[in-house]
């Protein structure tokens, strides 16, 4: 069969070679029509927190299948959306939320910032309408996420086709700023008659290259938004339910944000549905008198019944399972293990936050990426590195000898081809 896919994020010198076909996943592993059998080092884009085919999760969906496959959320509401809405709003710090479900990652962003600026609109300043993001920020490919991100490597062709407002610089610290937030707080502060939120990845940019910065800068930008009438929008699609240790990145942060967008990991990634999390002083400022306060936004599957269904699920699982303390411990073991990795050649430094382990190569082994991805893949390891930076990402549920066998097969690649 002629492949008539038009396939994201892949070089297309290598489509003619063909792509492995997946046929089929079981816990952390994918298997092809070959049945060869890969470690999903991804979590398939970073969304399979439980793996592959939990059964809770694979039963609610089926279950929900026929029952009501769906019904939309305009002027009509249905059991599991409101059952959804009421359970992520108890997961925030103080629970007075309201939620606007959306399908994937980026839309819940383009409906938090249009959310932030309408907000301002509602209270009658339609001057506060910039939202910006942090350097080298990732939040979706759709235009306006693009826009409030812009990772370089990926947006070049539309850098003039979105909106450019100044960016937080990533953080850098230093011995009078240990957080490096002072740099972001003159842009803050010089823009803020302007601006309507700011947006960030919490802790981690996972696109630029899985960047960590610290739970203090969070805290700091915060207390500047909050200080300078600016809402705050906490991105926690990549980083939510667990990965980096605790349920939301933000909590590392002790913070309340105003807007919390989560995706990925909200269904395990078994169904696409998303959500932008909103505080009920935003929320309460949108009314239909005047009319121009309604929020005429949507997405066709906003709070898709069986999307639901496989976010209840997997709540309920990660609860459950105590995923995010299991998570939390696993991280200590997969660092301890990572270590010997800094000593190597052509290994520039380790990062660690959570279940994220980052080994960032030196420059000059950009050459190798392609091959040591390669020689990994044919030994049953799905890896995607970002530039020269390889990364662990592995679903959460990974057992002790997986994850202890991943990291070996990583480190004697690297070894064996620098
Ligand atoms: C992946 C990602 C998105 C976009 O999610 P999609 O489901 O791919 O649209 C948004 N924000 C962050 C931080 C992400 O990692």
């Amino acid at each position: 069969m002629k492949n008539k896919i038009f396939h994201p994020y892949t070089p297309f010198s290598a489509i003619e070679k063909g792509f492995p076909n997946m046929v089929r996943g079981e816990g952390i592993t994918l298997f092809d029509e070959q049945g060869n059998q890969y470690v999903d080092m991804v979590s398939s884009w970073w969304a399979c927190a439980l793996g592959h085919g939990h059964p809770k999760v694979v039963k609610a969906i089926q279950e929900q299948a026929g029952v009501l496959q769906h019904s939309i959320t305009g002027s009509l509401t249905h059991p599991n959306v409101l059952a959804l809405a009421d359970r992520l709003a108890k997961l925030m710090p103080t629970p007075e939320r309201h939620t606007l479900f959306a399908s994937d990652g980026c839309s819940a962003v383009e409906a938090a910032l249009k959310i932030a600026i309408q907000y301002w609109y509602n209270l009658g300043r339609p001057e506060k309408n910039w939202v910006i993001g942090m350097d080298q920020g990732y939040h979706g490919d759709s235009l306006g996420a693009v826009g409030a991100g812009f990772v370089d490597g990926f947006h070049k062709p539309f850098e003039h086709s979105v909106l450019h407002h100044e960016k937080l610089p990533f953080p850098k610290p230093s011995a009078d700023d240990p957080d490096g937030f002072e740099p972001s707080r003159a842009v803050i502060e010089a823009h803020a008659e302007k601006l309507a939120a700011v947006i960030v990845e919490p802790l981690c940019q996972g696109s630029a290259g899985m960047r960590i910065y610290s739970a203090g800068y969070l805290k700091k930008l915060a207390d500047c938004c909050a200080a300078n009438d600016v809402l705050l929008i906490v991105d926690e699609v990549a980083m939510g339910f667990g990965r980096t240790g605790k349920r939301f990145a933000f909590n590392h942060a002790g913070i309340d944000p105003d807007l919390v967008t989560v995706g990925k990991a909200l269904t395990a990634g078994y169904m696409p549905l998303s959500a932008c999390i909103v505080k009920d002083k935003i929320y309460s400022t949108f009314s239909d008198a005047p009319e121009d306060h309604t929020f005429y936004h949507g997405n066709t599957y906003a709070g898709h019944p069986i999307g639901c269904a496989a976010a209840l699920a997997a709540l309920e699982v990660y609860e459950a399972e105590d995923t995010v303390e299991r998570a939390a411990e696993m991280a200590e073991k997969m660092k301890q293990w990572m270590h010997p990795m800094a000593e190597l050649d052509c290994v520039k430094e380790l990062r660690f936050l959570g279940m994220i382990g980052v080994v960032e190569l030196k420059p000059e082994a950009k050459p190798l990426i392609a091959k040591i991805k390669q020689s990994l893949f044919e030994q049953g390891y799905l890896f995607r590195p970002l530039g020269t930076v390889f990364y662990l990402m592995p679903p959460l549920v990974i057992s002790d000898d997986d994850l202890r066998a991943a990291v070996y097969a990583l480190q004697q690649t690297i070894e064996d081809f620098c």
